[in-house]
């Protein structure tokens, strides 16, 4: 592709979009910059489901194999009542079932650090800085970063998440774009398996969910809650928002005050309200979003690093089908993607009300006959 060879681009943010986003703009030829507010590629959080199309999409990037052999094993998922009685099992995978080749599920850690051995020799990066100003003219972006430098670049791709800082700047406020599910979560991860090895369980009491995730030696401790009001917090202050937490759950059955207290004592505790990114368009002149940036489904989803993946692919593949016309590019990718995310977005709002957090006993007694 000699016609991309001395284009550059920057990218926003160095978790999956924006890793996956640097690959493919790598492969066609462009200069890539990432440039992360943090000081380090972000670690952590629960597992990742890369299925369907964009297991195409991995093997695209050559990395399907080393997702696989790093895949978790999940073994089963149980609905338990408050006397802790599993009420249904469903068995993913036994000696004699085998998952099917097309589902991976792997830490999100793991991924991130897979993409980032690809890449860490083919583009720059940019830790603790982030961009400030935008300026477009005819043949090029001007950007300004937080430390005051200034630079040129050819295109702009925000992959910086559902708070992106890209967004803001360029397309406006978050509230424009920002679909309240009228639920919350946090997630805690311990140290420590809780339930049997590879077991995931679920608990619910009416407009409340618990879910435990066990493997390797560690459990995800997710809590869920309705609310049709938003309940405003100071996104930095964790013990206020433990304290939301706590005073949502205390009281309740099954393994509560055990939960509760683990995730009073962790040090990896995440809050936030289940919401949507909806956009009429990503892509405004030579800025383009990718990722929770542009289309957060909300975890309820479990597609948000999926999203990401196919996302940048999609992205890549209008690059390369317009010869790095970005104006017909970008509205390809607007096209084709859509009807994609439309339909996992909607899925999700379903699972919210439906399956992960039912409002009463009887819908509760129907999700666990049921499962998912
Ligand atoms: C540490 C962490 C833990 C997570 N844990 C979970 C989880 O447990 N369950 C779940 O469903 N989803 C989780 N997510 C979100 C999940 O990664 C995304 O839904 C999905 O993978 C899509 O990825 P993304 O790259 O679009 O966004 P994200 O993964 O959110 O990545 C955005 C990146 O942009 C960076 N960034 C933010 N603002 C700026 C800025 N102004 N300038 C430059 N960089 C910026 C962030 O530091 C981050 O590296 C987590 C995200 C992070 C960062």
């Amino acid at each position: 592709m000699e016609s991309l060879k001395e284009k550059k681009v920057l990218i926003s943010g160095a978790s999956i979009a924006g890793l996956s986003t640097a690959y493919w703009m790598n492969r066609l030829g462009y200069k890539v910059t990432i440039v992360e507010i943090a000081n380090e590629p972000r670690m952590g959080g629960t597992a990742v489901d890369i299925r369907g199309k964009t297991i195409d999409v991995v093997k695209r990037m050559g990395i399907f194999e080393r997702l696989k052999s790093n895949a978790l094993n999940l073994e089963m998922i149980e609905f338990k009542n408050a006397d802790d009685e599993t009420e249904k099992s469903i068995i993913i995978k036994t000696k004699e079932v085998e998952v099917p080749n097309d589902e991976i599920e792997i830490e999100r850690t793991k991924l991130v650090s897979i993409l980032l051995d690809d890449l860490k020799n083919d583009v720059e990066f940019i830790f603790n800085d982030s961009i400030t100003a935008l300026n477009e003219r005819k043949d090029d972006i001007h950007v300004t970063f937080k430390n005051g430098s200034q630079h040129v670049f050819d295109l702009v791709i925000g992959c910086d998440g559902t708070h992106s800082g890209v967004r803001k700047i360029w397309f406006g406020d978050e509230t424009k774009y920002t679909h309240f599910l009228e639920a919350y979560f946090s997630i805690s991860i311990v140290n420590k398996s809780l339930v049997k090895k590879d077991t995931m369980q679920f608990y619910n009491v009416p407009g409340k969910a618990y879910m435990l995730n066990a493997y390797k030696n560690k459990t995800d401790i997710v809590f869920c809650f309705l609310s049709e009001k938003e309940i405003p917090y100071n996104y930095r202050d964790v013990e206020q928002q433990k304290k939301i937490i706590l005073e949502q759950f205390v009281g309740q059955g099954w393994r509560t005050a055990e939960l509760l207290e683990e995730v009073n004592h962790s040090t990896n505790f995440y809050f936030d309200k289940f919401c949507q990114i909806k956009m009429p368009s990503w892509t405004k002149g030579r800025v383009a979003l990718v990722g929770d940036a542009a289309y957060c489904a909300s975890p309820a989803a479990g597609m948000g690093g999926a999203l990401a993946m196919e996302g940048a692919a999609v992205l890549a593949d209008a690059l390369q089908k317009h010869n790095g016309n970005f104006e017909l590019a970008f509205q390809d990718y607007n096209k084709n993607l859509r009807p994609f995310i439309e339909e996992v977005q909607a899925e999700a709002e379903l699972n919210v009300r439906e399956k992960f957090i039912p409002r009463t006993e009887e819908a509760i007694r129907k999700r666990n006959e049921e499962g998912f």
